[in-house]
């Protein structure tokens, strides 16, 4: 295409061979962390521009850091593509922002009954105490979280949870996650103080009481060893826990085809 206007950076939304690409401005980070070297213009969330007639702005949808829905208003009428959007809030970007037209084109991932989601900080005291009670048997704990949104989302999450009394323990990032980490933080989203295991001595204690957030990709890899008899379990809309203790079972809350099934 001549054009693209990308509602978010996740994969399936957001890939190379466009001549011009257009994003909000929150999410310029990500996208360039994506598609490095693309030609890029961003909109601030609201402001509006004219293309061949129709006037076109951006607006919080809530999934993840730069995500918007598109307004389109032509001929007095206004439709709405709506991307991924999220309506409740997690602190990693702007807000869901209803946006009133006259046709809005939904993603529906999870618009099924049969998803529930618990609130983001029900979510969050279960993640935290089970990192919690692991560190104090002396064990790793291992999440598996897509590399952007989901985790991010999780460890801004167990920062505000912990509060004044902290985390119970180090925050390891595996090295797929630190670029868009810095992406994030870049943003001003606040995310917990985080090593790469190669920062920690191979035997150090520490490792038994660290939350280890890898993407899906990294199970079974060998970089995983070096934590020993963890705990580990996998964040995800779709997913249940995986692994050998089986000790939870966590849904996020996203309309996201991406992050929760794993092709992200
Ligand atoms: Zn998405």
């Amino acid at each position: 295409m001549e054009r693209a206007v990308i509602t978010h950076a996740h994969s399936d939304h957001a890939r190379f061979g466009h001549a011009h690409y257009l994003c909000a401005e929150p999410g310029r980070g990500v996208l360039l962390a994506r598609l490095p070297d693309i030609r890029l213009d961003t909109l601030p969330y609201g402001q509006r521009m004219t293309h061949h007639g129709v006037t076109l702005s951006l607006h919080p949808a809530g999934h993840v850091l730069g995500s918007a829905q598109v307004r389109l208003e032509y001929g007095g009428q206004v439709w709405v593509a709506s991307g991924d959007y999220k309506l409740e809030a997690d602190g990693t970007c702007d807000p869901f922002e209803p946006v009133r037209c006259d046709t809005f084109i939904t993603e529906s991932t999870f618009g099924l009954p049969i998803y529930r989601w618990p609130p983001q900080a029900a979510l969050m005291a279960e993640i935290f105490d089970w990192w919690q009670a692991n560190a104090q048997a002396g064990r790793a704990s291992v999440i598996y979280a897509y590399t952007f949104g989901k985790a991010q989302r999780i460890l801004h999450g167990l920062l505000r949870h912990a509060g004044a009394n902290g985390l119970p323990g180090p925050v390891i990032v595996h090295g797929a996650l630190a670029t868009l980490n810095a992406a994030y933080a870049d943003a001003g989203v606040a995310l917990p103080p985080m090593s790469l295991a190669i920062d920690l001595a191979p035997r150090s204690p520490l490792l038994r009481q660290a939350l280890v957030v890898a993407p899906p990709s990294a199970q079974r890899s060998s970089w995983l060893r070096r934590f020993g008899d963890a705990s580990d379990a996998f964040a995800s809309g779709w997913m249940q826990l995986r692994g050998t203790r089986r000790a939870a079972v966590w849904t996020g809350a996203s309309r996201c085809p991406t992050m929760p099934t794993g092709r992200d």
